[in-house]
């Protein structure tokens, strides 16, 4: 594999890619269709099936009221190649850098001056019987997405850190008073459950076990039989990162994993560009959209020898 790594690192011409874009969510989309625009020499690899495409309503968009996240990729696909960019429906293993990157599928090996990681992140879905047949429509892990949709219903807020908390009450303040906290084993810090009981917002403990309703969510059962009735969830178990291929190229690392990242999207290896929730933590379209023009267009500067 090493030998074919150099062999093809040395490669000329036509074989060689101005910018490989990997992942085709909103930030590798809006990537390439800049690349594309510059007559840039582009390839896209997806394997799809990413956040947006699980996102049934995004409603905060500029110029969309509500757009499914499986149209704007749609939209995209569709603009990506009345550009001229490749698109390859694959999932990349690994990316190596030598002269120039060596991006890795399971079927191909494709070379380019310039690399644009934009794969994004993967929600944690607890195993809660029925919990798909809600997910994006009264399932939400998402304030800043989905927050809003919680207006005046009856909530839970569940999770199993810190961090639930705060989103309770920060969901109370903002969109509705009938919220309920449900905690899998976290504890509380002293004094928490008094201002929980002060805000009116219930407290559960213990491991969700299904979501009952047909259609509509009607409650959450716990498996000691605690039943909680609620409308809507807003649950937080974390994620994990899109970026298992990157694991040979010690990028800079934050604390908690995030991917470091200069004023162009450029990591700490040169020519590496990474938009997207692996680098700020924040997810949303618009945010992507943005750090992935930004990318492209540092790239198309940088591409010029002159
Ligand atoms: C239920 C839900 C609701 C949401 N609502 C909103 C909202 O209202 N507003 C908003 O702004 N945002 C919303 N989001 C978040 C929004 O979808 C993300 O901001 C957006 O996904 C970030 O775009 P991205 O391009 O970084 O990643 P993604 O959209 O996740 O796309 C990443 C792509 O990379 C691909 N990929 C991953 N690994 C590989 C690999 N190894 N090889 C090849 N391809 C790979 C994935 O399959 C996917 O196609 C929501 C998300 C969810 C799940």
């Amino acid at each position: 594999m090493d030998d074919d790594n150099q062999k093809d690192d040395t490669a000329k011409g036509d074989d060689v890619f101005d910018c490989i874009v990997i992942g085709g969510g909103p930030g590798g989309l809006q990537a390439v269709v800049y690349l594309g625009r510059y007559n840039r020499k582009a390839l896209l690899i997806d394997r799809g099936g990413g956040r947006t495409a699980h996102a049934k309503s995004i409603e905060n968009l500029l110029t969309h009221a509500s757009i499914p996240g499986r149209k704007i990729i749609e939209l995209g696909m569709a603009q990506a190649r009345s550009f001229n960019v490749r698109i390859d429906r694959s999932t990349v293993t690994a990316v190596r850098k030598q002269q120039r990157f060596t991006v890795t599928t399971r079927e191909a090996a494709y070379h380019a001056e310039y690399v644009i990681v934009a794969t994004g992140i993967a929600d944690i879905l607890p195993p809660i019987e029925n919990l798909h047949q809600f997910f994006s429509t009264s399932y939400f892990t998402c304030v800043d997405c989905d927050g809003y949709k919680t207006r005046g219903k009856k909530l839970a807020v569940m999770g199993d850190a810190f961090e639930s908390v705060r989103i309770a009450f920060a969901m109370r303040r903002l969109y509705t008073d009938q919220v309920v906290l449900v905690l899998v084993s976290y504890e509380p810090p002293a004094g928490y459950a008094e201002e929980l009981r002060e805000e009116g917002i219930g407290l559960y403990q213990g491991t969700p076990a299904r979501i009952t309703g047909a259609g509509r969510m009607e409650a959450i059962e716990l498996v000691d039989g605690t039943r909680v009735p609620c409308e809507m969830i807003m649950a937080n178990f974390g994620f994990t990162r899109n970026d298992g291929f990157l694991k040979d190229l010690d990028l800079k690392r934050a604390a908690n994993g995030s991917i470091i990242v200069n004023h162009v999207y450029e990591s700490s290896l040169s020519g590496l560009f990474v938009v997207g929730p692996l680098n700020t933590g924040n997810d949303q379209v618009a945010i992507a959209m943005g750090q992935g023009a930004a990318a492209a267009i540092d790239i198309n500067k940088r591409l010029f020898d002159f």
